[in-house]
């Protein structure tokens, strides 16, 4: 019983100290993350072709402001999935990686801005293997927030 009282002592300690610590309310919206609209790349099922150059096209929005976003591609060669997906494609049967294209990059969003579309070019580069891939294109707001969209794309 006395241990009991002396912990919730100190949580009430902790829970006055956090209230008193915080002038503003805390964030607790994710900002938000779209190729959903008219010029969005690439959208679900696309079929993006060697050596060819394309620019990703991405609407993110915050309720605070935009910190980060990455973009980040990988061989889909073993069907898996991600929560954040939105359409699935038709795939083309499982089969082992030997060359396959990744790409992972972050990039800084200046100003931390309410709305900011994603404009980054792409080179798909020859040498690599067809097939399915992933394309997650993620976005960090100030406060640390992250969204995620996974995109079912093909590379030919
Ligand atoms: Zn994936």
């Amino acid at each position: 019983m006395k241990l009991r009282s002396k912990l919730s002592a100190l949580f009430l300690l902790m829970i006055l100290a956090s209230c008193s610590s915080e002038s503003e309310a805390p964030d607790k919206e994710k900002p938000t993350i779209s190729v959903n609209y008219q010029e969005g790349f690439p959208k679900s099922c696309t079929v993006l072709k060697k050596g060819q150059k394309y620019t990703v096209k991405v609407q993110t929005s915050d309720n605070i402001g935009l910190a980060t976003y990455a973009i980040d591609i990988h061989h889909n060669f073993d069907h898996h999935t991600h929560d954040d997906q939105g359409a699935q494609c038709t795939l083309s049967p499982v089969k082992t990686p030997i060359t396959p294209f990744i790409f992972m990059q972050n990039y800084n969003i200046d100003g931390a801005p309410k709305s900011y579309e994603i404009q980054q070019e792409l080179s798909i580069p020859s040498n690599i293997d067809s097939g399915d891939y992933h394309c997650q294109i993620s976005v960090v707001d100030v406060t640390g927030w992250q969204r995620r969209t996974s995109i079912d794309i093909k590379i030919e």
